[in-house]
């Protein structure tokens, strides 16, 4: 098939356009140089039969009802409310941080005091970033934000994030609050779900259009791309320029996955380690999955350094200068004028896959 438009990359943002531009009528070639679809959010049976996701724990959470409706096209969806503890010196912590996590964290009678002082101060059911409520001016609000602070999120930003988390943009922190409530949820979206037989077959669905030509193990190259009206391109900006303007920095994972021999592992999907240990997080695959087996699966994430040779980008590492930096390629980006760059890697974003998603159906329509 000869095809129109030349799509790099089957995560997200790549399957999302080329599912639109395949609907549309264009005939295109969908490449990934990995072996699977998916990208981040490829899932499949281990050796006992249980389905894991690959490259760490994904769960589908949006407000956007187009999203939302577009996906349900090529899944049915299990219900599912994340939950997530931390794993306090031993002690179990609801997250994010709630009027529940004060119980567990402090005595009783500090606890209701906390309580009814945010409640007093913001509300009931609000949600507090705690980089904030650390500049309080109240003593008790602030002393507890601190402490919160110390039990929960240095360390683990720290290991996450590989620098203290003074250097990061506030944003990533902000993104687990404190609510002023007792919502054991971790995402607080009007539609959460996993698709009911895992990602990669949402995915089969997804770029199983006939006007698309699957073609897995292949990596983009630059100078086969003169063929295409339309090149649609959600690897590392950086790569796609040769790095001419230094390489952007990301952050990589280790996964160490473990079978045991029993049903259940721990109470909930996910458990938080913000002490020493070198990992940040353990998933329990079955709470999200719904998966009945006698036998459980679990992953444990290490944080290190992204070395290209060796491991992939997982989170880009969001600062002043990488941003500079990115604006660079941006402004190289925006002179190629039948080039689209989408998604997590593209545009150099620490985008949810619905935001990915979103991306994708706008720059489809765009085209
Ligand atoms: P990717 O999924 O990374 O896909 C990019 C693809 O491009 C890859 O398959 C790659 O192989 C391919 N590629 C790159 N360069 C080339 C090249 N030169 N040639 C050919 N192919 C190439 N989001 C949520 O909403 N909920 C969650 O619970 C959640 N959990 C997460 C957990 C972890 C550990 C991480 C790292 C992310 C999580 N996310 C979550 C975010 C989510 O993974 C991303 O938003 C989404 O996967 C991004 O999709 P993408 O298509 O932009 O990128
Ligand atoms: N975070 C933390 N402790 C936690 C959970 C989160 O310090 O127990 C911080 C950490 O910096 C992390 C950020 O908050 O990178 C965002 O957390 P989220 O759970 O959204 O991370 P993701 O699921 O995207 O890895």
């Amino acid at each position: 098939m000869a095809a129109d438009c030349l799509v790099v990359g089957l995560g997200f943002a790549g399957a999302v356009v080329a599912e639109r531009l395949a609907s549309a009528g264009k005939k295109v070639r969908a490449i990934d140089q990995r072996g699977h679809l998916g990208g981040n959010c490829y899932d499949c049976l281990d050796e006992t039969g249980i389905l894991v996701q690959k490259y760490g724990p994904h769960i589908f959470h949006t407000d956007n009802a187009t999203v939302w409706n577009y996906l349900s096209q090529f899944t049915e969806w299990l219900p599912y409310e994340h939950k997530v503890q931390a794993n306090v010196g031993g002690k179990k912590v609801s997250l994010p941080v709630n009027l529940n996590s004060l119980d567990q964290l402090f005595s009783e009678n500090e606890a209701k005091t906390i309580a009814a002082k945010l409640i007093e101060t913001f509300g009931p059911g609000a949600k507090v970033s705690i980089m904030q409520l650390r500049q309080s001016a109240d003593h008790d609000l602030k002393k507890v934000a601190d402490e919160i602070y110390q039990k929960i999120f240095h360390n683990y930003t720290k290991k996450q994030w590989g620098v203290p988390p003074e250097e990061l943009d506030p944003a990533i922190i902000e993104r687990v609050p404190l609510w002023t409530d007792r919502d054991e949820r971790y995402f607080k979206d009007k539609f959460q779900g996993i698709p009911r037989h895992g990602y990669t077959k949402m995915f089969e669905r997804l770029l199983g259009h006939p006007n698309i030509e699957v073609v897995l193990n292949e990596e983009f190259k630059p100078a086969n791309s003169q063929d295409y009206e339309q090149i649609v391109y959600t690897g590392p900006i950086d790569d796609y320029f040769n790095h001419q303007h230094g390489r952007l920095p990301y952050r990589s994972l280790s996964f160490y996955f473990e079978k045991i021999g029993q049903p259940w592992y721990q109470e909930v999907a996910v458990v938080n380690f913000p002490g020493t240990e070198g990992f940040t997080r353990v998933t329990e695959f079955k709470h999200l999955t719904g998966q009945e087996h006698e036998a459980t699966a679990i992953v444990r994430e290490y944080p290190e350094e992204h070395l290209p040779e060796k491991n992939i980008p997982s989170y880009p590492i969001m600062n002043e200068a990488s941003r500079a930096q990115y604006q660079k390629y941006q402004a190289e980006a925006a002179k190629l004028e039948n080039v689209a760059f989408v998604g997590r890697l593209a545009e150099f974003k620490y985008y949810d896959m619905d935001d990915v998603v979103e991306r994708g159906l706008s720059v489809a329509r765009n085209i």
